[in-house]
């Protein structure tokens, strides 16, 4: 009932089309468009979308890697979920899990934020029950002896440029050659990867 009165009182609006609607954030249609992306539809090294049955996009074949890494999205370019706020940390951080779950990579030794995506990458690490490492400067430097050498990475991104990414991939790939994932959670739209 106090529910009922409260949604009268304060209808909630969908934030991708403005529809009233009783579900948090989104009507159940633009929540049909925050599905995550499926993994056997991308390139297994960069993710870019595959028009054609293949593990690999033609660049990745011909071993013009993008980054020195494996790299993950958890949403597509076009999904609204970005309206929802970098604050949603539970939110976004429920859904980082499940796309990492659905693209089937090694459970991570540790899990390090980009500098500022620190808050949904702690929320990631605890669903993941890893330890979240703060590897990383400001500057995208890598802070000497925070990791172990033999340790599986799980590097996790909200909304970088494509250019500070990929100055932490290459000085974390730089100490670490092996093992090293990306999961970004939007992809950007100044993204040369
Ligand atoms: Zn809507
Ligand atoms: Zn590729």
């Amino acid at each position: 009932m106090a529910a009922s009165i409260l949604q009268l009182l304060f209808p909630s609006v969908c934030l991708a089309c403005g529809c009233k609607c009783a579900t948090k954030w989104f009507c159940p249609p633009c929540w049909l468009l925050c599905e995550l992306p499926d993994p056997a539809n991308h390139c297994q090294v960069c993710f870019q979308g595959l028009e054609e049955q293949a593990r690999y996009c033609a660049s990745c074949r011909e071993g013009k890697k993008r980054l020195p890494m494996v790299r993950g999205f958890v949403f597509d370019p076009e999904s609204p979920a970005r309206l929802m706020g970098l604050d949603a940390v539970d939110a976004l951080a429920g859904f980082a899990y499940l796309q990492w779950i659905q693209l089937e990579w090694p459970d991570p030794d540790v899990v390090i934020p980009m500098p500022d995506s620190a808050p949904i990458a702690a929320a990631l690490a605890s669903l993941m029950q890893a330890p979240l490492v703060k590897a990383l400067s400001p500057s995208y430097e890598y802070y000497e002896d925070r990791l172990e050498e033999e340790n599986t990475l799980l590097l996790f991104d909200v909304s970088h440029s494509s250019s500070s990414l990929h100055k932490a991939a290459s000085a974390l790939s730089a100490s670490f050659p092996k093992k090293i994932f990306v999961l970004s959670l939007f992809p950007y739209a100044d993204s040369v990867f």
